[in-house]
């Protein structure tokens, strides 16, 4: 473990840059935190902080001149390597037929500036469903492969994260190149940092650090323990799989539709949600068409017609889906839970449907017996 100083962390972003990587960062944007390009840790949200509840999102001034107070805001990392929308192919006519436009766009390259312990479980998630043997996707493989990682234990969690429970944080285990805990003791104010990639080790060789000491790594250790002994909320995962595939008749799934506005807010902000469809466009001269894929939800009446009719059709059967889905089918379909316990669905669903209270009311409201 090394610690590393803010002037190091501004020099860190200006080799990423010299490298060639694209950094990608937190910046506070219409009152929020996104991630957006960053040229140094001036364009972090320097001593701002979250408070997130059940459809409430706030930033506070904090009284000091932390980076990384903050914890999550609704934007995840996965706009970058499944964009929102992206032209798949373009195509030209040429007398009675067409010729498609193969000439392949470079790809960014990018390094993540603040990539958080459930945020980073979220990329391994979609790297399952996007590198997926016979149907992977080759823009998302292709920006993945070269994206750098540098995460950023979380020292705070916010009142709607439940990771704890999900085993995807606070701490950022394996698989980032850098990683960094931001300590705030007295007037010091320092980076813990681990190398966790042969490239990661390259790039810290480039700055000016000091070995960690036992009381600086037990600070670090404190401050993230912090985190998650802080954190209200949780989500019971046991038998949660046979708990969803056997209550699909349950009442519970119209309770939550006759609050549920299928408004599909809590699939855009989802770090892990992959719902994709395709709109053809032509311009007005009928010589030049394009392709696009842009996000769906399945929350979306379109999403579930298909030749024949729609097979989802009432609000009760999108909610019921989409949260089986996620914590039961998709465990059988990726081998691992569709949710990192971002808290990110409960806070941005406009009328604060919470998604560890409605596993815990199936839990506790066994199915009525029907004559
Ligand atoms: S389901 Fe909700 S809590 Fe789970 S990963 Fe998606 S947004 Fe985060
Ligand atoms: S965000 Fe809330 S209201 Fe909107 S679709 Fe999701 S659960 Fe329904």
């Amino acid at each position: 473990m090394k610690i590393l100083d803010k002037i190091n962390l501004e020099k860190l972003i200006g080799i990423l840059k010299q490298d060639g990587y694209k950094v990608i960062g937190p910046v506070i944007k219409d009152g929020v935190i996104l991630y957006d390009e960053i040229d140094s840790i001036k364009d972090l949200p320097e001593g701002w902080e979250d408070e997130q509840e059940a459809a409430s999102y706030r930033l506070k001034k904090t009284n000091d001149k932390s980076l990384f107070s903050y914890v999550v805001g609704p934007q995840s990392w996965k706009k970058f390597i499944f964009p929102q929308r992206l032209r798949l192919w373009k195509a030209k006519r040429e007398g009675k037929g067409f010729s498609v436009n193969s000439t392949k766009e470079s790809k960014p390259k990018y390094a993540f500036f603040g990539v958080r312990s459930c945020e980073l479980n979220a990329i391994f998630i979609q790297d399952k469903v996007f590198n997926n043997g016979m149907f992977a996707d080759s823009y998302y493989n292709e920006v993945r492969d070269n994206i750098l990682i540098i995460s950023v234990n979380c020292t705070r969690s916010a009142g709607t994260c439940f990771c704890v429970s999900m085993k995807t944080g606070p701490k950022a285990k394996n698989r980032f190149d850098i990683s960094l805990t931001e300590v705030i003791k007295n007037e010091e104010h320092y980076f813990v940092l681990e190398e966790g990639s042969p490239r990661g080790s390259d790039i810290t060789t480039q700055l000016e650090t000091m070995d960690a000491s036992e009381v600086q790594i037990k600070e670090a250790d404190d401050a993230i323990n912090n985190a998650a002994l802080k954190m209200n909320r949780s989500m019971n995962t046991a038998g949660l799989k046979e708990l969803l595939y056997s209550n699909h008749d349950h009442p519970i799934w119209a309770q939550i539709a006759s609050k549920c506005l299928s408004c599909s807010n809590c699939t855009m902000v989802c770090p892990t949600c992959f719902c994709s469809n395709m709109e053809d466009t032509t311009d007005l001269s009928g010589n030049n068409t394009e392709r696009w894929r842009r996000w769906d939800s399945c929350f979306n009446l379109d999403y579930s017609k298909v030749t024949g009719g729609n097979f989802r059709t009432s609000g009760k059967a999108r909610y019921r889906q989409w949260m089986t889905h996620k914590l039961a089918s998709w465990i059988d379909q990726f081998g691992t839970s569709g949710c990192v316990g971002c808290g990110r669905c409960i806070t941005w669903c406009p009328v604060g449907i919470d998604i560890t209270k409605e596993i815990e009311n199936l839990r506790n409201s066994p199915m009525p017996i029907t004559k």
